[in-house]
């Protein structure tokens, strides 16, 4: 399969090298030449196949030409080697847990499908890539625990000091080998306006071959309509009718899976879209104007993004036809203090404990039913531990740390602190990287 560049100004071009690359040179996002379908049998027998059969015939259309089969299906059953449990939290509304990977998020689903793309391409090759990533807290975890040990390749992680939970900030930075931590004295804005200036640097670029590892790159954005998959075999087991999904969302990537999974033939009825209040997406629905905003700082912290960079994707997946666009997906915002009331009243009234993201989704989803007939399920994108501030101050009640994640606790933190200023970050990366 190839890929064109939204802009339309650069050559199509492979999986491999748009999964390499990440972005095309006319700084489009990379979107496949046709959406592949499935077929009636796979849908039918869905409920036999195994996570990897999914995987690969999900998959394959995309990659051939790049990755054989059995290394794909090497790929796949690495990354999805962990469970993926529709829980029902309440009658209406199940909970699709993507927190029960390594970082305890769903971008590890993403990261490890991409990191194992990069260290095939990379099998033959002398040189190294270097991985440059800017982190509000969750990707940069899932992308160190992901390359982990990949052979030639290197990451460096760009954290805001002071801004990333504890667990968040161990995962980023015990890793050791490979993967290295910057701690730079700044906000998100900062990591990310630096990781933007370096991949534009002409001398920092002959020295090294640097990529991106956020959500515009496809080896991230394509795995993540699996778990759609995986939801919707615990689903056909109880329901009749097709769900209601409901995605928290930021960069709009995982909502853009789900939706590209639905075009391929996967029953989803309806899309929810909630943000927090970064409501550029939820205003576009309501006006049909599209202005981007600068971020703000809410308790649901990974979706705190003012021009998300998926959502050109999705109007792609509808050929820019808004009518039919609002007839399938719809977009709400859920503010902070209702996040709050969320978590509190879901669990007094079920004892389910929801992370600050996903109470935004079960929020949105829950007023959205008082209007619209059907079941659904929200996508419960990060345990609650990984927001402890939050989350244990609204239920009075210590939140316990995971058994696969106690090991971090016995780590040493170990990064490199820096300036939030682009010409000491440049010289730290030619010096070390
Ligand atoms: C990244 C993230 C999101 C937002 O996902 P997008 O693909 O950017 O829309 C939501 N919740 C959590 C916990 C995340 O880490």
């Amino acid at each position: 399969m190839n890929f064109y560049s939204l802009n339309k100004q650069a050559p199509n071009v492979d999986f491999e090298y748009a999964a390499v690359h990440g972005q095309a040179p006319d700084k489009g996002l990379y979107f496949p030449e046709r959406i592949p379908l499935l077929s009636e049998s796979f849908l039918k027998n869905i409920i036999h196949k195994s996570k990897v059969e999914i995987g690969v015939e999900v998959m394959s259309p995309y990659t051939s030409g790049s990755i054989p089969q059995d290394v794909l299906e090497q790929i796949v059953s690495e990354t999805v080697d962990f469970d993926f449990p529709l829980v029902d939290i309440d009658e209406h509304i199940a909970s699709l847990e993507l927190f029960h990977g390594p970082t305890m998020a769903f971008k590890d689903v993403g990261a490890r499908f991409m990191s194992r793309c990069l260290g095939y391409f990379n099998r033959n090759k002398a040189g190294k890539t270097t991985v440059l990533v800017a982190t509000s807290g969750d990707t940069g975890g899932a992308v160190a625990n992901g390359f982990l040990g990949v052979e030639g390749v290197d990451v460096v992680i760009l954290y805001p000091k002071g801004k990333v939970s504890p667990i968040q900030e161990l995962q980023l930075t015990t890793c050791g080998q490979n993967i290295k931590a910057l701690e730079i004295d700044g906000v998100f804005d900062d990591c990310q306006a630096i990781v933007k200036q370096a991949f534009m640097d002409e001398e920092l670029n002959k020295k090294m071959v640097l990529t991106s590892a956020n959500s515009i790159n496809i080896a991230r954005w394509l795995p993540q309509q699996l778990y759609y998959f995986f939801a919707y075999q615990q689903w056909i087991q109880k329901n009749e009718d097709a769900p209601i999904v409901c995605v928290p969302s930021g960069n709009f990537g995982n909502i853009c899976a789900g939706i590209l999974a639905n075009a391929s033939g996967l029953p989803i009825k309806h899309f929810l879209a909630a943000t927090n209040i970064n409501d550029e997406i939820p205003k576009y629905f309501s006006t049909g104007k599209y202005a981007p905003q600068k971020a703000v700082a809410t308790i649901s912290n990974a979706m705190d993004v003012g021009d998300p960079s998926n959502f050109v994707r999705v109007l792609e997946i509808f050929q820019n036809d808004f009518p039919v666009l609002k007839d399938k997906v719809s977009s709400v915002s859920v503010s902070d203090e209702d996040t709050k009331e969320t978590i509190r009243e879901v669990y007094s009234r079920t004892n389910y404990i929801l992370d600050p993201h996903g109470a935004v989704a079960y929020k949105a989803l829950s007023d959205f039913q008082k209007n619209h007939q059907g079941k659904g399920y929200i996508l419960e994108t990060a345990h609650p531990v990984k927001f402890p501030d939050v989350v244990e101050e609204v239920i009075g009640k210590k939140i316990p740390i995971p058994e696969k994640a106690q090991y971090l606790l016995n780590k040493k933190k170990e990064a490199v602190g820096l300036a939030a200023d682009f010409n000491t970050v440049k010289s730290w990366l030619m010096g070390n990287a």
